[in-house]
């Protein structure tokens, strides 16, 4: 048992040493029943930040991967949108039952503190604004409370970062300085989802959108004359643009040979399944805008306001990211390279 606990906690090792990360902090506490992880994965930059997630987890070695996961991806946003912070993630296991919320909160906010502010914790799922303020009692280490002025829904702000990549992207791959009658498929209209197609309908665009959720779809009827398909044909739709909104892992093989557009740009996390399928995304000739990079909307937006800013700077840096993608664009253009390969690069390089 103790021997199979080991390769484990051997396993999670090697994978924060391939992930290139600096500390996997942990957290036990009887009293109140935290667990805690705080994977800081880069300081150079500066303060790392990154979200705190209290979810179910099976085990405490599920959980540390999860936050090992999802911080260093944090980095590589933070690094490409050239913000002062390095990234990181916090994981809080969801008890059955939390007896004493505050206390709870309190005893995380404690944890925050411990790390003197190399690590700045703000809202993710499962956690919100008003627990945001219990850690503020304990540390100034912490974002997106009530008073912060910080939006406690990311999702206009994302979808911000990811019309302006599109509207980048048109502007390379078509020449075309507007979106009206461009034609965007949207995968998934969620939060992200609607909030860009009523950005991209605003600017004339045509919408093609697809959701599994049916009241969704009738509200994107109803507002922006969209069209509908089912969730399996929205590979197949022929349109300028295919925005994956919904989950990861999206194009494969199979599904990029399906696909019948010019460009590839959407908010969803992890889209391409494997790294390599940036390249055939070039070879087909698609241009895929790096989900990362523009979809960091959320994160430059606290950043910001926490870094001494104010919403019209924020904005201001979010819009910004028409700028860094096109750069990108131009750079894989040049040296024949696919965008993620690109993009991954620069945010390597000022990560060391
Ligand atoms: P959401 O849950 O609000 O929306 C996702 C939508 O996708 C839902 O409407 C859901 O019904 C739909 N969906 C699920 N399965 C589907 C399928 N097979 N086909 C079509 N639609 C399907 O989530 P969100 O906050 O809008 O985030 C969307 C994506 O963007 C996620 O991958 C998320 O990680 C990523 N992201 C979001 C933010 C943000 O600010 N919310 C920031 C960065 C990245």
């Amino acid at each position: 048992m103790l021997k199979k606990q080991i390769s484990v906690v051997d396993s999670l090792m090697r994978y924060a040493r391939l992930l290139g990360y600096g500390d996997v902090h942990l957290k036990v506490d009887q009293k109140t029943g935290l667990k805690a992880i705080i994977a800081v994965h880069n300081l150079k930059r500066g303060p790392a930040i990154g979200g705190c997630r209290l979810a179910t987890y099976e085990t405490m070695d599920k959980a540390i991967e999860d936050a090992l996961r999802l911080g260093y991806m944090m980095s590589y946003k933070a690094a490409i949108n050239n913000l002062p912070h390095g990234g990181a993630k916090a994981v809080i296991i969801k008890p059955s039952v939390i007896d004493d919320k505050e206390a709870f909160f309190e005893k995380f906010g404690d944890f925050v503190h411990e790390l003197g502010g190399s690590y700045l914790t703000a809202v993710d799922s499962g956690t919100s604004p008003a627990e945001m303020d219990i850690i503020a009692r304990r540390t100034p280490y912490v974002t997106c409370t009530t008073t912060s002025g910080i939006d406690s829904d990311p999702s206009p702000v994302t979808a911000l970062g990811v019309r302006r990549a599109i509207q980048a992207a048109v502007k390379f791959k078509m020449g075309r300085d507007s979106v009206e009658g461009i034609h965007v498929a949207i995968q998934g209209i969620g939060h992200v989802g609607y909030a860009l197609a009523q950005e991209l309908h605003a600017l004339g665009a045509k919408l093609t959108v697809t959701d599994v959720n049916l009241k969704s779809l009738q509200r994107c009827v109803d507002e922006f004359n969209a069209n509908v398909c089912a969730p399996e044909e929205i590979y197949h739709v022929e349109a300028d643009v295919f925005a994956p909104c919904a989950m990861g892992k999206v194009l494969n093989l199979k599904t990029i040979n399906q696909l019948k557009v010019a460009i590839v740009a959407g908010s969803a996390n992890n889209q391409l399944s494997h790294s390599h399928y940036g390249s055939l995304l070039q070879d087909r000739g698609i241009l895929y805008a790096p989900d990362f990079l523009i979809n960091a909307g959320g994160l430059i937006h606290v950043a910001v306001i926490y870094d001494n800013g104010d919403m019209k700077r924020s904005l201001e840096q979010i819009n910004r990211i028409y700028d860094t993608v096109y750069d990108v664009f131009e750079r894989a253009a040049h040296e024949n390279c696919a965008t993620n390969k690109i993009a991954e690069g620069i945010a390597k390089d000022r990560l060391k």
